[in-house]
């Protein structure tokens, strides 16, 4: 079988589409974020485990698992991270290189996969231009489909982890956009040949290895009162 991102014939691996570190509680231990876990009782049980598929050679799946050890080095206060409370919070010293080839790769996954999960992720010509991205670990300029991350909070200021859902396709501005939930986070993926027009670029990952984060309160974003309310109607039936 051909590899989904090399393209050669080889021996496939049973590959992740989504980092396993994202599916366990995201737990900081020196609370540099300011937000502490949710407790064992709070959980929200929407994990999507197993998300694994046949795509990518052993080759590639070395070469993907660098950017994810490092990003999840970056969520738990690696050396070198440089976090300034606040809202939003800046986080300064993240190689720009290996984090956004980390966000490159997890779009593509996304878009490579035949499940269910990933279906509204689809990319058209810019699949092939991120792929040689990859291949050539080439992570581009900030702009070149750039991700913003929103953290998102629960009561208390607790960081929402564990909850996973599958990536939502979105238009902002003239923008083709795909919106996924991990790590406590929006990822928001610009997808066009236009984003040099994006605005609020102090939000995206720069090649000095700068990134603000805004904080959002679940409640006050239009998804989690959808979510809030769907979990109720399921929970009465
Ligand atoms: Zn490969």
């Amino acid at each position: 079988m051909k590899c989904k991102l090399c393209g050669q014939e080889k021996k496939l691996r049973n590959s992740h589409i989504i980092p396993e570190f994202f599916y366990k509680p995201m737990y900081d231990e020196k609370h540099r974020f300011n937000v502490i876990p949710l407790s064992e009782g709070q959980k929200l049980h929407f994990k999507q485990k197993g998300l694994r598929e046949k795509l990518l050679c052993e080759d590639c799946e070395v070469q993907l698992s660098v950017y994810e050890k490092y990003v999840r080095s970056v969520f738990y206060g690696g050396t070198g991270i440089y976090i300034t409370n606040g809202n939003p919070l800046k986080i300064e010293g993240i190689d720009y290189k290996k984090f956004k080839l980390f966000q490159l790769s997890l779009l593509y996954r996304a878009a490579v996969s035949s499940l269910d999960f990933f279906q509204n992720v689809a990319l058209g010509p810019h699949l092939i231009k991120i792929r040689n991205m990859l291949l050539n670990e080439n992570p581009g300029n900030k702009l070149d489909y750039p991700c913003f991350m929103v953290m998102i909070l629960m009561e208390g200021n607790k960081i929402l982890d564990g909850l996973i859902y599958p990536p939502q396709m979105m238009r902002v501005d003239a923008h083709r956009v795909y919106r996924f939930i991990l790590g406590g986070c929006f990822w928001i993926y610009f997808v066009s040949s236009h984003t040099n027009q994006v605005v609020y670029t102090e939000f995206i990952l720069d090649e000095s290895g700068k990134v603000l984060i805004p904080l959002k309160k679940a409640e006050d974003t239009h998804f989690f009162r959808e979510l809030a309310k769907n979990i109720v109607k399921f929970t009465k039936k």
